[in-house]
């Protein structure tokens, strides 16, 4: 037997989700099919507003409603320091930490040659272009994960802008090797910053 297409297909946009398998989308689906259907419809304009209602911000990569988004529209914010992320999640991660008041940049992705991936694919121009327009800015604080990958795009970035004269520095590893800006805690991150090295 198989099951009526509405379930079938929900099914199968629960598996476009990580980590995801038939099984889980299954009973997730089912579980679905039991919610009130108040909730299923602010749960489907959830969905629809992340794709209508959100961009990327021109200046700094970051996700947000208004472009620019709020960290770049905010003068009170140190100016002299941009943070480099991979992700828009990790912009997040380090304002939970409330300690840091300077600026971002969020590359989305890192250099990745298994993948394919260069610096070409990446938000690198648009920073190399900030960073000749905006002469307020001293250092470029490189927060890429500790992957290879992370470290790659990292000596990349450091190579292209210290002969600009710019301070380029990178979180210490009080995050251990591999680990991820998401998972750390506020304090992990804290002295991250605080340990930061020159490259
Ligand atoms: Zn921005």
């Amino acid at each position: 037997m198989q099951y009526p297409e509405p379930v079938a297909k929900l099914i199968d946009s629960y598996m476009h989700l990580p980590g995801i398998g038939e099984k889980t989308a299954t009973r997730l689906a089912f579980f679905t099919v039991d919610m009130d259907a108040d909730v299923v419809k602010n749960f489907s304009q959830a969905l629809l507003d992340t794709k209508d209602k959100l961009t990327f911000c021109s200046i700094c990569g970051n996700l947000t409603e208004h472009d620019p988004c709020a960290i770049c529209s905010d003068p009170t914010r140190d100016q002299s320091q941009v943070v480099v992320v991979e992700q828009a999640k990790d912009v997040m991660t380090m304002e939970k930490m409330k300690d840091y008041h300077g600026l971002y940049h969020v590359l989305h992705g890192v250099m990745s040659p298994i993948e394919g991936r260069g610096p070409e694919e990446l938000n690198i121009s648009s920073l190399i272009q900030r960073l000749q327009k905006n002469e307020a800015i001293k250092e470029v604080i490189i927060a890429t994960n500790a992957t290879p990958e992370g470290d790659a795009t990292a000596m990349y970035l450091a190579r292209l802008l210290k002969p600009a004269g710019l301070r380029v520095t990178r979180l210490a590893r009080g995050l251990s090797v591999g680990s991820d800006i998401e998972y750390a805690d506020e304090m992990t991150l804290y002295k991250a910053v605080e340990g930061r090295t020159e490259m």
